[in-house]
């Protein structure tokens, strides 16, 4: 009886120590996914776009980490940040994929804002702080922060908002100061 009671005491610590281990090896394995999906992240432009098919630049980044995405599938970010997560992974840089579109920051938007009635709904659909404005005033957008994403055209109950081509001289349209002066 004392014998069985010692053979069942040891098999009892050894599957402690197994799920133990098991354990740590798995908090460790998610550290380890966490920091590589951070150090993705933090190569990719941040526009949120969502042109790689994913919702946002860290989704996509936790597909590359995951091996169920490609590393080219970003284009704003290019082939420069292709390269560079290659790089981090250490494997083979290719093309930008042409399935996901292409790098094309020729366009910021630009609010008529004689047109705006300030329901702020392009506030919110910016992913990158680009426009500036309160409720029921007039709202504007800060072109050196504008990434060309277009996804505040859509919320646009008036359609005041279209793209320009970056770099032409808006002077003309605006009577704002922030925007009085060439795109940059
Ligand atoms: S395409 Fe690039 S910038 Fe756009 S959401 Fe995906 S990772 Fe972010
Ligand atoms: S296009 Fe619109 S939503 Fe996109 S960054 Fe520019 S202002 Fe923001
Ligand atoms: S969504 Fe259109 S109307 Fe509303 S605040 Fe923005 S620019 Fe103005």
């Amino acid at each position: 009886m004392v014998f069985v009671l010692a053979i069942l005491l040891i098999l009892l610590t050894c599957w402690s120590a197994c799920v133990l281990l098991s354990n740590t090896g798995t908090t460790r394995h998610k550290s380890r996914h966490r920091e590589l999906v951070a150090k993705i992240d933090s190569l990719l432009p941040q526009t949120q776009c969502g042109a790689c098919t994913f919702q946002g630049c860290r989704p996509y980044a936790n597909a590359i980490a995951r091996g169920t995405a490609d590393i080219n599938q970003c284009p704003p970010g290019g082939q420069a940040t292709v390269k560079l997560i290659a790089e981090l992974l250490g494997r083979q840089s290719k093309p930008l994929d042409p399935a996901y579109g292409m790098q094309t920051q020729t366009e910021v938007a630009l609010i008529d804002e004689a047109a705006c009635i300030g329901c702020v709904k392009c506030i919110r659909a910016c992913p990158v702080d680009a426009i500036i404005g309160s409720a029921k005033h007039m709202h504007t957008i800060i072109p050196k922060y504008c990434t060309g994403c277009k996804l505040c055209i859509a919320p646009c109950p008036v359609d005041c908002i279209s793209m320009v081509a970056a770099g032409i001289d808006i002077s003309h349209k605006k009577t704002n100061k922030l925007l009085s002066h060439t795109i940059k």
